[in-house]
């Protein structure tokens, strides 16, 4: 770099504002098509298992509490999640979708990447169920 650009480019530099985004404290929208958490609406999943079987990190765990009923809980493991867009594209329902609101994931402990889907009830006995598995008790 010749001198004379080089002090062309520090002068500018004491007239422009920085480029610096100023991020967490000033946020833009992110783009419409930006994959952020992976969200499901199991009104019409029929529990195929397609999601969790294409999957190519595992991400996905579709558990079934009652198949002819349609009740279906889904366990998301977000830290495990590449944000593909596999499971999305494969869905025949279209029950999954990439939240480019929701993106924001970082966190300080692995519990906020362990996401139950579900009705509230069905969730509950699901996690009742792992709890009683890991001390052997059964589920309350
Ligand atoms: S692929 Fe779609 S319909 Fe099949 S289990 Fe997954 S979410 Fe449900
Ligand atoms: S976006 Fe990709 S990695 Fe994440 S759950 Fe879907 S298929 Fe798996």
């Amino acid at each position: 770099m010749k001198f004379g650009s080089m002090l062309k480019d520090v002068l500018r530099s004491f007239t422009q504002a920085p480029v610096t985004e100023k991020y967490p404290f000033v946020k833009k929208p992110a783009p419409d098509r930006l994959r952020g958490k992976l969200v499901w609406n199991p009104e019409k999943c029929s529990g195929c298992c397609l999601c969790s079987k294409d999957c190519p990190s595992d991400a996905i765990e579709l558990i079934t509490i009652d198949k002819k009923a349609k009740r279906f809980v889904m366990r998301y493991h977000a830290d495990r999640c590449t944000y593909c867009a596999q499971c999305v594209q494969n869905c025949r329902f279209e029950c999954l979708d990439m939240s480019s609101t929701d993106w924001e994931l970082a966190a300080l402990t692995k519990a906020p990447f362990d996401v139950y889907y579900g009705k509230d009830e069905d969730v509950d006995a699901v996690l009742a169920k792992l709890a009683a598995d890991k001390t052997g008790e059964a589920p309350a």
